[in-house]
């Protein structure tokens, strides 16, 4: 009796799982097939990246829409899957078709196109940018489809043409245009991760992000005397710049305590491990990223130009004032010989995605039945992403990457040797699927 009752409750369980021996080598090779597809950006030209995404879907009976967003090719997509309930909203899955360029001659042994399965990973530009999670985005609908099985509410995915040059044809195209499309309760969107050394040596501590630091660009150009280099001047462009970068990147110390900071430091057992990100979401940041000098090209030694410029990248913490940044950057230059032109404002304070709702409590409870001895918590994350333009309309956004990275895995996004971890893509692809079927 006892046998047949454990049979009997546990057979429905098993029919609702995924023969994954089908599922993964599918998911494998779909990812494959995606990276070979360059859909660098600029120029963005994504058509032949959504044509495949479009039979995909189609291929299951998923309807899908296709939006072109530039003059050319650059090409937006949205798949529908419906659900039980008609009062609650979608859930919004966002990713993006668009790669980063490569320089091909440092990608050692390696096609960044190419797909290939080596040592463990799978390799090519987007496998963690976001083609990864793209897949996985697609694998847990088109498997739901597929096993009849209807989400709590409706999935509504948007792969979008453009993230990476800023979003311009992408995310915020699809707003401004077709807003309707996109009408959503939640957004989940790339940011977070798994990490067992980022954040604090040894121990697992999962992020979902829900608030990320505002980027401020900054260009810096200083005018002076022009005159030969055998005599020099008070007035050379060069000097003044170099005076003035220096005034403008010393940051006074003590920004305001971020709640979300302080979350993940509890996470992380109290104190973060030493590195670059934890040093920058604990900080506004300001990175000299280019220096634009010289007379001539190649510029000539012996002339002291005119005029010499420099672009800083700041990235302020949630909560910091753009323009009061500003007016203390040039309190600290002080020098009329320089003129500062803000080339990326921040679109207004995004502020933090309130992370005590269903789904955040779905995402974890995935989270913790894989990785039962995670450390789950919100997340804020130094770079920016699409999450920005949803959170600024009050959407709860999140940044959900299933994956568990080293800091040497991660580090190779937007590198010569962008790669996932296959196994550990397999598991990111059975999460996505949980949450999907999870109800919130
Ligand atoms: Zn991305």
């Amino acid at each position: 009796m006892k046998a047949f009752f454990l049979f009997a409750l546990a057979l429905p369980m098993l029919a609702a799982e995924p023969d994954w021996t089908v599922v993964e080598p599918y998911a494998l090779s779909l990812l494959q097939r995606y990276i070979q597809i360059p859909s660098i950006n600029p120029p963005a030209d994504t058509r032949a990246a959504a044509e495949f995404m479009k039979r995909e879907f189609e291929a299951v009976g998923i309807s899908v829409k296709t939006y072109q967003a530039g003059t050319g090719n650059q090409m937006n997509l949205v798949a529908r899957l419906p659900g039980k309930s008609k009062a609650k909203k979608p859930l919004l899955l966002l990713n993006h078709f668009d790669v980063v360029p490569v320089d091909r001659a440092a990608w050692k042994g390696v096609d960044p196109f190419g797909g290939a399965v080596k040592d463990g990973f799978i390799w090519g530009r987007g496998t963690l940018d976001m083609k990864g999670i793209g897949v996985m985005h697609m694998i847990a609908m088109i498997t739901m489809k597929k096993m009849g099985l209807v989400p709590d509410r409706e999935i509504v995915m948007l792969a979008t043409c453009d993230e990476e040059t800023g979003g311009d044809l992408g995310v915020r195209w699809m707003l401004a245009n077709h807003g309707a499309d996109l009408e959503a309760e939640y957004v989940l969107d790339e940011g977070g991760l798994g990490t067992r050394d980022v954040f604090r040596q040894g121990k697992l501590v999962y992020g979902i992000s829900v608030a990320e630091k505002q980027p401020l660009w900054i260009r810096l150009r200083a005018t002076g005397t022009a005159a030969h280099g055998s005599q020099p001047n008070a007035d050379n462009a060069n000097m003044i710049l170099l005076a003035a970068v220096a005034k403008a990147m010393a940051l006074p110390e003590g920004a305001k305590p971020n709640a979300v900071v302080e979350a993940m430091r509890t996470a992380s057992g109290g104190a973060f491990a030493e590195g670059k990100f934890t040093a920058a979401i604990q900080r506004n940041t300001m990175t000299l990223t280019t220096l634009r000098s010289g007379v001539g090209d190649p510029p000539k030694i012996n002339v002291i130009p005119s005029a010499a410029e420099a672009t800083i990248d700041c990235r302020l913490l949630p909560g910091v004032n753009a323009d009061e940044f500003i007016s203390d950057i040039k309190a600290r230059m002080n020098d009329p010989r320089i003129t500062l032109e803000v080339t990326n404002t921040p679109p207004g304070d995004p502020g933090t995605s309130n992370f005590e709702t269903g789904l955040f409590r779905a995402l974890k409870q995935v989270i913790l039945k894989y990785h039962p001895d995670a450390e789950v918590t919100p997340m804020l994350v130094p770079y920016s992403t699409d999450s920005t333009k949803f959170r600024t309309k009050g959407l709860p956004a999140y940044g959900f990457t299933p994956l568990v990275l080293p800091a040497n895995i991660l580090a190779t996004m937007h590198s010569d040797s962008e790669r996932i971890p296959l196994d550990q893509f397999y598991t990111g692809v059975r999460m996505m699927f949980d949450v999907l079927r999870s109800e919130f």
